[in-house]
């Protein structure tokens, strides 16, 4: 197997099977097997002779060639007692204590076994409003968030990582403004992602400089209003001071709702990627596109008919997950078998490009991503439908927005994660992020330093004769390759890193995937700590106006602890 370093120590240290003591029983390639023995056997529901070896060993290709990756919990659980494989839950959260403390009970069972989950706290009776047993006063969403927060905090993600968490507010629920600044203070609900519940009749509000409605979640009477300039500039303030709240477009989300009849989408997964029904649940899985690629006489180039191939086995493993999924509730179970959701998605895409020796920051870049995952979707869609004439379609097809289409097995076959651990695993850039640093410095126990280059650059400098210990600390100090005068500009053009991006393109690329991506896609854009709330601002409005479900901001430095640092040791 071609790993490299950090994808077989983060393999070792949280995904091999353990004993008692810790000691690591399984090897790297015995994960990937029980993985594809475990995912293939599910064939022998459909067709008793089925070849299963046969497929189990296409699998097990598949992954040790880094080409996909099946999302965490699969790696970890599948063939394995536990053997829950989703990373993605939405749960209700309806308003009574009864419901509600079910439901932190459900996301700690769900946590416990690896996946994250997503809840919409808009249903909740506002802050200060009666409750009628008692004749007490109602303490808000954010307050039962807290309880939330303190549960994940105790619940280790199958002892490997910490709960994750989305919670999502509408933003006309009277209570938005105490939510906007929720997580004023870097150290409250640490647990949650935050997002506010953007509708359309908002929009507009804020687009005509007017006053919009707030609403009982109750009564769905009007029980005030405010200025929607006036609450967008402080979610905007609010997310320029340190990423969040970020926002989703509630209607967007319910425009490509596929099954009307099951009710309305309020909530995503932690990521915001992908919008899920109350209990429902999502497996996802990543095709490296750095291992789709082939050396032809004029330099790289896609592979089509691989990349065909790819997705062909990836749909079949991904619904074939569905089937020996061993989910944490029984109506997760069955709600989750009536739509059979899966999200096959992309990593490796920055470095795909600089392969193929284009900028991210260029119209150019963005048309191949566009292409790319017009390709994937078309061809996932495709074959769900192969699997529909042997397998049947997914039980609510007939209700669902596309029965007058071809019958499908699968109600959605996309969705672009942030493939954090994948990407580590696989050696390339993160779901369709650019790069964030090309090259890192890492202190290592006895105080020596270790260079660490992205193996692109460390090639294309190679073979120009241009590498060196010395010029590789520069790019390390700077972050960034642009202002190195030894680095000729061809090379600079296409070795971009998030900094070097504007937002623009940031957002550019993220709307470029969503056209043709049946969920969303999780993409951060970035700021330079200089950044003003006005920048903030046209990010927001350009992402809706080029039609992306949600956007998620991050300006350099606005957190004490951030997860990535340019110009500094790792
Ligand atoms: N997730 C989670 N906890 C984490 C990271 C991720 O529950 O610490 C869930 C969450 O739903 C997220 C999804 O896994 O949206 C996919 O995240 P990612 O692609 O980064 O996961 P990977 O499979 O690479 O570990």
């Amino acid at each position: 197997m071609q790993m490299n370093k950090n994808g077989q120590t983060v393999l070792e240290r949280r995904y091999l099977i353990k004993d008692e003591h810790g000691q690591n029983i399984e090897t790297v390639e015995g994960l990937f097997r029980r993985v594809a023995d475990a995912i293939a056997g599910a064939d022998t529901l459909f067709d008793k002779k089925a070849d299963v070896r046969a497929l189990s060993d296409q699998f097990y290709d598949l992954m040790t060639n880094l080409e996909f990756l099946p999302n965490s919990p699969t790696l970890m659980n599948a063939g394995r007692p536990l053997g829950q494989l989703s990373a993605c839950f939405v749960l209700p959260i309806e308003d009574s204590m009864e419901e509600i403390f079910e439901t932190v009970k459900n996301a700690a069972l769900i946590h416990k076994s690896g996946g994250g989950t997503g809840f919409s706290f808009s249903r909740l009776r506002s802050a200060g409003s009666t409750v009628k047993t008692t004749g007490g006063v109602a303490s808000g969403p954010v307050s039962f968030m807290r309880v939330f927060n303190m549960a994940t905090e105790a619940v280790k993600q199958g002892g490997t990582r910490r709960g994750a968490n989305m919670g999502i507010l509408r933003v006309d629920h009277p209570d938005i403004l105490d939510f906007i600044d929720c997580k004023k203070n870097n150290a409250d609900i640490t647990n949650f992602n935050i997002s506010v519940g953007i509708t359309e009749d908002f929009m507009k509000a804020v687009e005509l400089g007017i006053d919009y409605d707030l609403v009982d979640p109750h009564t769905k009477e009007v029980v005030g209003q405010l200025s929607a300039k006036e609450v967008f500039d402080k979610i905007v303030e609010a997310a320029w001071r340190n990423g969040e709240p970020g926002i989703i477009f509630l209607d967007r989300l319910n425009r490509d709702n596929v099954v009307p009849s099951q009710g309305e989408i309020e909530s995503t997964n932690p990521c915001g990627e992908q919008p899920l029904l109350p209990f429902e649940s999502c497996n996802l899985g990543s095709i490296n596109l750095c291992q789709m690629l082939k050396e032809t006489d004029g330099g790289w180039e896609l592979d089509y008919d691989k990349l065909d191939r790819t997705v062909g086995l990836a749909i079949h493993f991904l619904d074939n997950v569905i089937e020996v999924n061993k989910y944490p509730l029984p109506i997760i179970d069955e709600v989750t078998k009536s739509t059979r959701k899966i999200g096959l998605g992309v990593m490796g895409f920055a470095d795909m490009l600089a392969r193929l020796g284009l900028s991210y920051n260029s119209d150019e870049g963005v048309e191949v991503g566009e292409k790319v995952m017009d390709f994937i979707t078309t061809r996932a869609k495709a074959y769900s439908q192969e699997l529909a004439k042997t397998r049947g379609a997914f039980p609510l097809f007939a209700e669902s927005i596309f029965k007058d289409e071809a019958p499908l097995r699968n109600a959605t076959c996309t969705t672009i994660a942030p493939t954090g651990t994948l990407s580590i695993i696989a050696g390339c850039s993160s779901g369709v992020e650019p790069v964030f640093a090309y090259v890192f410095i890492r202190n290592v126990m006895d105080n020596t330093e270790m260079i660490e280059v992205n193996p692109i650059l460390r090639e294309t400098l190679e073979k120009r004769g241009l590498y060196s210990d010395e010029l590789m600390r520069k790019i390390a100090k700077e972050g960034t390759l642009a202002h190195i005068d030894e680095i000729p500009e061809d090379i600079k053009k296409v070795f971009v890193c998030s900094h070097d991006i504007s937002p623009t393109y940031h957002v550019k690329m993220q709307a470029a995937f969503q056209r043709h991506t049946d969920n969303a896609v999780s993409k951060t854009v970035n700021f330079t700590h200089d950044a003003t709330t006005l920048d903030v601002r046209e990010v927001y409005m350009l992402a809706y106006r080029l039609d992306c479900k949600g956007v998620t901001i991050y300006r350099d430095g606005s957190r004490d602890s951030q997860v990535l640092n340019i110009g500094s040791v790792k």
